[in-house]
């Protein structure tokens, strides 16, 4: 079964596609499900430069979304959705977002280090900043906005061979992902990343991580393959195939489904 609910538009600037583009193509390459998920909008990221959904075009987003719904309608359903950071003092703005949403997702791409400064995820070096993450994630899972942890090993862009303590930090995440029957993506755009260095090896990619995931085999979490589309030929690609042959070699145990029905 095909099911995607991680897809981007070009409204967050960085992504090509209209969601009904998205959702025409979808329905060729026969999927029954399909969501979109934008950047969200988040003032406090925008002012770092982070390239999003902006507050004045979400009404926008909204128009976008109704549009494919429209398109869709009696041929594939279509759910509305964000992928959000998490900030402890942006409830509000996510119970904002949640009036129209049908779900969040979560992809922490900032942390907000000690002395209030932001770091990118794509930037970390140290334990320490490891350990900002990983606690930033259970903050976000814990608060129930999400149905998803979208890349969780991003964390690790930037670091080649993660220490057995840095890897060890993340088993919190697993464990309480587990226990919250939040599925872990496997995220094929990491894996489109590798090409950056020649034809594909999955040890090129920034992530998804074999080392990481051997630990999600052994808590016995749940995965999900996620596209992560930032263009409509990326919504059925080698990628994805490849992403199915690491959660095959992995042995880990897939879903394929979000739960639609987590909302407080
Ligand atoms: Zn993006
Ligand atoms: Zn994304």
């Amino acid at each position: 079964m095909m099911n995607n609910y991680h897809s981007h538009t070009y409204l967050c600037r960085h992504a090509g596609g209209k969601a009904i583009d998205y959702i025409k193509e979808a329905l060729k390459l026969g999927f029954k499900k399909y969501g979109i998920s934008e950047h969200a909008p988040m003032p406090n990221l925008e002012a770092l430069g982070s390239v999003r959904l902006l507050d004045s075009e979400y009404n926008k987003y909204l128009h976008d979304l109704e549009e494919a719904i429209n398109y869709g309608k009696d041929k594939i359903k279509i759910y509305k959705g964000l992928e959000v950071e998490y900030f402890n003092f942006y409830h509000e703005r996510y119970d904002f977002f949640l009036e129209e949403m049908d779900y969040l997702i979560l992809g922490q791409h900032y942390i907000i280090l000690e002395d209030g400064s932001y770091l990118s995820t794509y930037k970390l070096e140290t334990l320490e900043h490891i350990l900002i993450y990983r606690d930033t994630l259970l903050e976000g899972l814990k608060s129930g906005y999400f149905n998803l942890l979208c890349h969780p090993d991003l964390c690790f862009y930037n670091i080649k061979n993660p220490t057995k303590e840095m890897l060890e930090a993340l088993r919190p995440v697993i464990k309480l992902a587990k226990k919250l029957d939040i599925p872990l993506e496997v995220n094929a755009n990491g894996l489109r990343k590798a090409l950056k260095y020649g034809p594909f090896k999955l040890e090129n990619a920034p992530y998804p991580r074999s080392v990481f995931f051997k630990m999600v085999k052994e808590e016995d979490a749940k995965v999900i393959i996620q596209s992560d589309s930032h263009s409509l030929d990326a919504i059925y690609d080698w990628a994805i195939i490849e992403a199915r042959k690491f959660v095959k070699d992995l042995g880990l145990k897939e879903v394929t489904d979000l739960n639609m029905n987590y909302k407080k």
